[in-house]
């Protein structure tokens, strides 16, 4: 069974504070990240290795975005984001 049939996928943003690396200007980005929830129950149809499986995954964000336009007018170049974890537990 593929482990994604054991969450429930949403998307979500979150703020981040970013410093733009061409002009060394920061500032608060929304960034989009894809939330994992586990599902209360074990999906239909799993087996044991699935149950054990399930039993150890733990809901987490995955984070969507790798690139950000800099907010800065006179820049607004883009960059990679950097620093910000690319996964998160929930
Ligand atoms: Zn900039």
């Amino acid at each position: 069974m593929d482990e994604r049939a054991f969450f429930t996928e949403s998307p979500t943003t979150k703020p981040a504070t970013l410093n733009c690396p061409f002009c060394r200007t920061q500032d608060t980005y929304e960034l989009r990240w894809l939330v994992r929830k586990k599902k209360d129950r074990l999906p239909p149809g799993a087996d044991e290795r699935d149950r054990a499986k399930f039993q150890k995954a733990q809901s987490y964000m995955l984070l969507l975005d790798d690139k950000a336009s800099c907010k800065n007018i006179r820049c607004r170049k883009t960059f990679e984001v950097s620093g910000v974890k690319t996964v998160a537990f929930l």
